[in-house]
């Protein structure tokens, strides 16, 4: 048994989320989200898809990157600039995901 490290329930089926050269211990996925998940910088919520990043901000999806001025990233077919090409800085967020 482990506590979780958000709330401290001492609980039989707490797990582990391995993080960047750390181990997290969690009573539910709600805690490990409350403590791992970015926020979108334009709204506010929790990024608990694969969400956006652009140089160096996270964000919930290609309308709040956009409204924060990364104009490159598009999530609709729609919204696509023709020839334009995603600059390296842009990327989807690829976080703590385990194996
Ligand atoms: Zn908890
Ligand atoms: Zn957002």
């Amino acid at each position: 048994m482990a506590a979780c490290e958000v709330c401290g329930n001492d609980y039989e089926m707490s797990f582990q989320v391995v993080t960047v050269g750390q181990s997290h211990t969690f009573d539910s996925f709600e805690c490990a989200i409350h403590k791992l998940a970015p926020v979108c910088e334009h709204c506010g919520c929790r990024v608990i898809g694969h969400g956006v990043e652009a140089d160096g901000s996270f964000y919930c999806c290609a309308h709040c990157a956009h409204a924060e001025g990364a104009n490159a990233i598009v999530d609709n077919a729609a919204h696509a600039t023709p020839g334009s090409s995603t600059p390296s800085s842009t990327r989807d967020v690829i976080r703590e995901r385990p194996e």
